[in-house]
């Protein structure tokens, strides 16, 4: 018991989506493997990884998929929302622009997702705050409106970036139970 053939009750996907460079492939860095780098290179080929963990007495394995660098409109295939229960919407706190985006990938993920899929919309790099572009009252009064989970992180501080996953996963687990 609890070692690492222990048994996997569930395995829940969440993916990543959000524009380039907001910095998902660094919270997923930092959530599966508690790394951090600064000139990460784009991400080559779609890819997951997985992280077990215990909820409720219960092990859980998160599959967390992150994009391949096709974060261009529309290049983000069906295949990537299959089967996920889970969505981080990322947007990076200095770049209006990122934040503009995110209502093209909610709509995205509600045209290819699970109707019920938990998603949680999250401004990345909050250790920037002398560059902020993106108040946090306009991130929290969209994520009311849409009905979902909000938080600031910073994957590069360590800040947050456990909270945000999570979130998420907790939710998942709660809905399934
Ligand atoms: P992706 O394209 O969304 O996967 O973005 P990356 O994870 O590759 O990150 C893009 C750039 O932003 C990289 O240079 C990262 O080091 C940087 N970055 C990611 N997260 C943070 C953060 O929380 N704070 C700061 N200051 N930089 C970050
Ligand atoms: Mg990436």
């Amino acid at each position: 018991y609890g070692d690492a053939s222990q048994k996997i009750d569930y395995v829940f996907k969440v993916v990543l989506i959000g524009d380039s460079a907001v910095g998902k492939s660094q919270m997923l860095a930092r959530f599966a493997r508690n790394e951090f780098s600064l000139d990460s290179k784009a991400t080559i080929g779609v890819e997951f990884q997985t992280r077990t963990l215990v909820i409720d007495h219960k092990s859980v394995k998160a599959q967390i998929w992150d994009t391949a660098g096709q974060e261009r409109y529309r290049a983000v295939t069906s295949a990537y929302y299959r089967g996920a229960v889970g969505a981080m919407l990322v947007y990076d706190i200095t770049k209006r622009q990122t934040f503009d985006h995110i209502p093209c990938w909610l709509e995205e993920l509600r045209s290819h997702a699970d109707k019920n899929i938990v998603i949680i919309l999250v401004g990345n790099k909050s250790d920037l705050e002398d560059q902020r572009a993106v108040p946090t009252e306009d991130a929290k009064e969209f994520a009311q409106t849409e009905g979902l989970f909000f938080l600031e992180t910073s994957a590069l501080q360590s800040t947050n970036v456990e909270n945000a996953f999570m979130t998420v996963l907790t939710e998942i687990f709660n809905t399934v139970n």
